[in-house]
């Protein structure tokens, strides 16, 4: 099998939060824990199959948290994380993955693009792990008082997922079980030599460790969501040229838009408006023109970028609504094409996105044909903050 197979973890007894259910099968929104992690990686199009390390007592509880999912038949895990995984890793032998993402169960929500990023760097390195910059002050106690502070640079949280070459990551965790326990699988790659990349991980990619933690990763999910709102204008000028693009869509004309990228100022208004929404800047400060690797590029690259960044805050995008502002080209014939393109690239429903037209019956800049203008109005819905 070639790909990517993914391994949660899920054997640990762990702390329970009431009754004989271990922590990672917890109810979360009607369904256990563990249910959310696996859904992610099933649903993951760079990942072709999914397999578990359980308990074998649990068996039940997993069958209700795997319900609904195309998955392998979970396998057993040992006495410690570590074992588990080795234990997980083995059972993949006969499957011959290329790359294997090992995640923590009870790590509810992996974002895609966490998950993305992790499989993107394997093709650069043998390992790869979503992490965090530390950015608070560190401290060193001792009995309750300061005794020192740390540096923080160079810092970093581990997340999972962490990728690995699997044939790699098998090999390190044979030699490293005679060892002492490792707390992760990048600590078996760094005990084996091996290179692996730091990737940004996510705030809400958190562990679920204590009852106030699934009381906050309920909240994410469905129960303190909040609507945002983002406006975004943007104008591009007409110069000499035999077409623009409006929207992803090429229409042919007798001028073209001049810009940095490639001047389409209708996905540039709509960028602005998510960007908007989410309180991150704009499309300039993401994008800087100045920056040569965006002369000529696809502005739907912004677009993505935006879309992803909304996928990382746990929000997604409840609607959008453009207007373009010109005399010319027509754009009624090719609304519903630009529609489809804004849709496609956020994947979200053609539903949730409207594209509209109007003139300035003659009047100001677009009346007189130098330029196009655009408007945009982007509702989002995003997690509350606790
Ligand atoms: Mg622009």
């Amino acid at each position: 099998m070639s790909g990517a197979t993914a391994l949660i973890v899920a054997a640990g007894r762990g702390e329970r939060f009431g009754g004989e259910r271990p922590k990672q099968y917890a109810p979360l929104a009607g369904r256990p824990l563990l249910h959310h992690s696996l859904a992610a990686f099933a649903g993951h199009p760079g990942i072709s199959a999914v397999r578990a390390v359980i308990r074998m007592a649990d068996r039940d509880f997993y069958d209700q948290a795997a319900e609904g999912l195309a998955l392998l038949d979970p396998v057993a895990g040992g006495a410690s994380r570590q074992e588990s995984v080795r234990l997980g890793l083995e059972s993949l032998e006969s499957l011959a993955p290329d790359r294997v993402l090992i995640h923590d169960g009870a790590r509810p929500f992996p974002s895609a693009p966490v998950i993305g990023r992790v499989l993107e760097a394997l093709e650069r390195s043998s390992g790869a792990i979503a992490a965090l910059p530390v950015t608070d002050t560190l401290k060193r106690g001792e009995a309750g008082r300061i005794a020192g502070t740390l540096a923080r640079d160079g810092l970093w949280r581990a997340q999972t997922p962490q990728g690995f070459s699997y044939p790699e990551i098998l090999q390190a965790h044979r030699t490293a079980a005679a060892a002492d326990e490792l707390t992760d699988d990048a600590a078996v790659a760094e005990f084996a030599d091996m290179d692996v990349l730091l990737v940004e991980g996510a705030a809400g990619n958190f562990k679920v460790t204590s009852p106030e933690d699934l009381k906050r990763a309920e909240a994410w999910l469905r129960g303190g969501a909040e609507t945002r709102v983002g406006t975004g204008y943007d104008v591009h000028r007409f110069g000499p040229g035999d077409h623009v693009t409006l929207c992803g869509v090429r229409i042919e004309h007798d001028r073209a838009l001049l810009g940095h990228s490639d001047a389409d100022v209708g996905l540039h208004a709509i960028t602005d408006a998510i960007l908007g929404a989410l309180a991150e800047g704009d499309i300039g400060q993401h994008f800087p023109p100045s920056d040569p690797q965006w002369r000529g590029a696809a502005s739907s690259l912004f677009l993505k970028r935006a879309g992803d960044m909304v996928a990382e805050r746990g929000g997604r995008i409840l609607n959008l609504d453009l207007t373009l502002v010109c005399e010319a080209p027509k754009v009624g014939p090719h609304r519903q094409a630009m529609a489809a393109v804004i849709a496609e690239v956020l994947a979200i429903e053609a539903g949730r996105v409207s594209v509209k037209a109007t003139t300035t019956e003659g009047l100001g800049f677009p009346g007189r044909g130098e330029g196009i203008a655009a408007q945009a109005t982007a509702t989002l819905s995003l997690p509350a903050p606790a």
